[in-house]
């Protein structure tokens, strides 16, 4: 390893005590989501940490209350080397007033090496290691040939999906690092979508008129929607069956396809036939599949069944898909992404973090979701790796090791150093 590396490599174990600090200082920004709309001091706090290192920045409301902060360091032979995107979220898992925090979730400290409160694990400590990292190679006036974007993003936790909006902005580059939480291992992730499904009735009959619609010669042509509803959760639990059987993803247990009931509203009052009933749904699919795709599959199959009913054939269920905002429109998207283990930077992290580290590095699948979809949305090739374990997210006394901080800090910083250093041509 490069020389200068190994002495900052060294001074991030003797500065150990500013990289904890910084931590701290994150985690004491109050950015739970929901309700959001509270992260203008987080995101100018890291803007001006940016722009103290060189970065230029660019920020701009996603939310009122919830701006993004993108930091662009120019590369000096920009043209001739690879490009990294850094992205992570400032936004935190909500909080509520009865849990058992030691000192609050806010108010931040260290016990038995690890730091603990509100977004230590997510993510926090992987905000802080890469600032960290950023900020050592600065001192040490290293000059890197590639570009350094990076994106300070908000409203992950709630599927408003700051990431996204940086990619419609505009910003690429030949590689994204998701520093949310992995356990240091090297990721891809199957994807989310959530959806509507709606039955609704054209006409709004009186509770009387029930034995009309259901019985001989009532000659009333009408349903309950409620009762409408229930073959299309039938229909989704047949189609979720069938998934789990036919389809498989390296590195998922079989079954991860779930569609998940998860909120039904319908009926108006107790005198009426219930006209309307709506389902929230909730799907998840594996990485080499598009929400698109099961989208479309769901929609398909559940218009077979509505054609096989009288009353659904006439009236049939309206799907409403995704949404920007679970706290506005209910609605999310996560995208999924697939890992290419080929790929130059996914192989580069991969022998940093065992030359760093000296042990080897994993790559597999994160169980859950990240802002990782979106850079495969838009054709940028990506990777989730970031300190912190899934256990520890979102929990009450959340935590992240200390250690574990540390070297994630030492292989960012590395990597941030070789991949901006990789010629475009390899
Ligand atoms: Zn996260």
């Amino acid at each position: 390893m490069n020389e200068q590396i190994s002495v900052l490599l060294q001074q991030i174990d003797a500065r150990k005590e500013e990289l904890i600090e910084l931590t701290k200082k994150l985690i004491e920004f109050e950015t739970p989501a929901p309700p959001a709309r509270n992260t203008s001091d987080i995101q100018e706090f890291v803007g001006e940490f940016l722009q103290k290192c060189g970065f230029s920045i660019d920020q701009w409301d996603v939310y009122p209350g919830d701006p993004n902060v993108v930091g662009v360091k120019k590369g000096k032979e920009s043209a001739q080397h690879k490009s990294l995107i850094i992205n992570g979220h400032v936004d935190v898992a909500e909080v509520s007033e009865d849990e058992p925090w030691k000192t609050g979730p806010f108010a931040p400290f260290v016990e038995d090496g690890y730091v603990v409160g509100r977004g230590a694990a997510d993510m926090k400590g992987g905000i802080a290691g890469a600032l960290f990292a950023i900020q050592l190679l600065h001192e040490a006036g290293i000059e890197l040939p590639g570009d350094l974007i990076f994106e300070s993003v908000i409203g992950e936790e709630v599927g408003e999906a700051g990431t996204l909006q940086c990619c419609k902005r505009g910003y690429n580059a030949d590689f994204a690092l998701v520093v949310d939480t992995s356990d240091l291992h090297i990721q891809g992730q199957g994807g989310v979508i959530t959806g509507w499904i709606t039955v609704k009735s054209p006409q709004t009959f009186h509770d009387a008129t029930r034995r009309q619609m259901l019985h001989a010669g009532g000659r009333l042509f009408g349903a309950s929607a409620i009762e409408k509803m229930m073959k299309i959760i039938q229909g989704l639990q047949e189609l979720e069956r069938h998934w789990a059987v036919m389809k498989t993803y390296e590195g998922y247990p079989p079954g991860m396809t779930t569609i998940n009931p998860a909120v039904i509203e319908g009926g108006r009052h107790a005198a009426f036939i219930a006209d309307e009933c709506r389902l929230w749904i909730t799907v998840h699919f594996y990485p080499n599949e598009t929400h698109h795709q099961v989208a479309q599959e769901i929609e398909s199959f559940i218009r077979k069944i509505a054609d096989a009913d009288p009353w659904l054939r006439e009236n049939p269920p309206q799907f409403q898909w995704g949404g920007e905002s679970m706290i506005i429109d209910r609605g999310e998207i996560f995208p999924s992404l697939e890992v290419d283990q080929n790929h130059a930077a996914v192989q580069t992290l991969f022998s940093l973090h065992e030359r760093t580290l000296h042990r080897q590095a994993t790559i597999d699948m994160s169980p859950t979701v990240t802002d990782g979809g979106w850079f495969s949305e838009f054709q940028i090739p990506a990777a989730i790796y970031g300190p912190g374990t899934l256990q520890e997210a979102h929990s009450v006394n959340e935590r992240v090791a200390v250690k574990q901080l540390v070297e994630f800090t030492k292989v960012i910083l590395t990597f941030i150093y070789e991949w901006c250093h990789t010629s475009k041509a390899e």
